[in-house]
């Protein structure tokens, strides 16, 4: 019989950190189940990020190898050192889209080397990213398979997938409402749920041109992992295995693992995406301690987005009303350096910060999210409904008040609120109408505790207890799915042999 430590697995993430914590996470899991060598090849500077990550692992391991792919950003219009979609101007994010492209030629020398160090047999497979469809033909090539990783749920990420395979999406009918190819009639879309460039697109702009071949050619995977629970997206699991018409194995959430104990004695284990908070975790848990249960909103639109300067004055002023403990991340607004000084005399209403100051934190820059996640002063979260955070919110017990920005999060948000019923949405976009009086009224909707609050806090609590049911060891279907993913893969390889 086969040693499971001689097979290995090839990753490879797209360059976003929302992507790199999820593989990475992946990859722990896979080297610590089933012994398996990982190497997750990356450019040189998201390859620092991540063995920054890797050394904070309370448990370093000698099996996870990090490969440099080398990466000319000035061949692609970037900044040097723009290697990360982080404090990128939103123009040149598809810079870097078309970019990640270029890294296939040492990819492939990259197998090409690991293949020669095993006498000739490739690595048992390659993980990519959607967005890296171009590994389907590298694996294909040295004859093993490619399996793709969302790092999305199941129900965003086949949204995703789907609206940009039926392009155009303009104009659609009178009232902007539309059915979307592989999802039930019931689920009726709305324009503003798509971010403005796949409002444009039409097949011929640089974001279509990068998406269609990079979906298109994940279609050809052997599978696809996806970082989600079966339990907990039953109708989004059914869509993307209908409209992949592949194996799906859901495999996640992959959260760090202090967030499913039941009780986080050992909550200080510092921050799990390597980045400096701007107040300490200390500070913060000494000031929710302070406050009593459920009674904080916590608001973040996490690592990438930003919200418009009047959209943030009318944040500003409508949660000042609500006279509701908060903390709120908070960074310059769009159209501004995301690192750069934050002028509050500017930005926000004169004096906020010092009229809240009994009530509020205010974090410049970056927060302990997972402390304040898990703590029980925390009653709600206004998030962009990122995945990851989306996840880590739901791990906990905790109701959403959405306002999707990018990406997939519109469709997240959708499913969060007409699927889970754990979300209400305040705004869309950056063009969104924001009110004072909408902020007011919509925090006081899921903090208040009306009925419609108790339900959606109710709900949030069962879905938090299915999710950890699916992570447990054994008997979980997540970590199931992990195992029959590992099966599927080794019965390919005799089968091939
Ligand atoms: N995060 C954090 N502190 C912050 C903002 C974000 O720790 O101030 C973490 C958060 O816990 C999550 C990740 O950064 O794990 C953000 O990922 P998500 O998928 O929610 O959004 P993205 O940043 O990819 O848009």
């Amino acid at each position: 019989e086969e040693q499971h430590h001689q097979h290995h697995i090839v990753m490879l993430p797209f360059m976003a950190q929302g992507h790199l914590i999820p593989f990475l996470a992946l990859a722990n899991q896979i080297h610590r189940r089933f012994g398996f060598t990982i190497t997750i090849a990356t450019t040189p500077l998201n390859v620092r990020h991540l063995a920054a990550a890797v050394a904070k692992n309370p448990t370093p391991s000698s099996g996870i190898h990090l490969f440099e792919l080398p990466l000319n950003t000035s061949d692609h219009g970037l900044p040097p050192n723009a290697e990360n979609t982080e404090s990128l101007p939103l123009n040149l994010v598809v810079n870097l889209f078309h970019s990640s492209t270029s890294l296939e030629p040492p990819f492939r020398a990259l197998i090409q080397n690991i293949t020669a160090d095993q006498n000739g047999r490739p690595p048992l497979c390659i993980i990519s990213d959607v967005f890296m469809g171009w590994a389907n033909a590298v694996a294909e090539s040295f004859g093993t398979v490619n399996v793709t990783f969302s790092t999305g749920g199941a129900y965003g990420t086949a949204a995703y997938v789907s609206l940009w395979q039926h392009l155009p999406h303009r104009r659609r009918t009178a009232d902007d409402e539309f059915n979307l190819p592989g999802f039930p009639d019931s689920c009726v879309f709305h324009i503003t749920q798509l971010h403005s460039f796949l409002r444009a697109a039409d097949g011929t702009d640089s974001w279509s041109r990068f998406f269609q071949p990079q979906i298109e050619n994940s279609m050809n995977s052997f599978g696809w992992l996806c970082n989600t629970a079966e339990e907990i997206e039953p109708l989004g699991l059914n869509i993307l295995k209908n409209y992949t018409n592949l194996p799906v194995w859901c495999i996640g959430p992959l959260l760090p693992p202090r967030m499913l104990n039941s009780n986080p004695t050992e909550r200080l284990i510092g921050q799990h995406t390597g980045r400096k908070p701007g107040v300490s975790a200390e500070k913060c848990l000494e000031w929710l301690d302070s406050r009593s249960e459920r009674s904080v909103l916590y608001i973040s639109f996490g690592s990438q987005n930003t919200i418009t300067p009047s959209q943030m004055m009318a944040l500003a002023m409508g949660l000042e009303e609500s006279k509701k403990p908060f903390i709120w991340v908070i960074r310059p607004p769009f159209g501004f350096d995301l690192k750069g000084e934050f002028k509050s005399e500017e930005w926000l209403p004169i004096g906020f910060e010092q009229r809240v100051a009994d009530v509020a934190l205010v974090v410049h820059g970056w927060a302990p999210q997972l402390e304040i996640l898990c703590h029980k002063s925390t009653g709600a979260f206004l998030t962009h409904c990122g995945w990851n955070s989306t996840a880590e919110s739901l791990s906990q017990g905790v109701p959403m008040i959405g306002w999707p920005l990018a990406a997939e999060q519109g469709y997240n948000a959708k499913m969060l609120v007409e699927e889970m019923g754990v979300c209400v949405e305040l705004t869309r976009g950056l063009a969104g109408v924001v009110s004072r009086e909408k902020v007011k009224s919509v925090i006081e909707s899921v903090m208040d505790g009306g009925d419609k609050a108790e339900e959606m806090k109710k709900k949030a609590g069962e879905i938090g207890e299915l999710m950890k049911l699916a992570l447990s060891d054994g008997v979980g279907s997540s970590h199931r799915a992990m195992d029959k993913f590992v099966s599927a893969l080794l019965s390919h390889k005799q089968e091939t042999a």
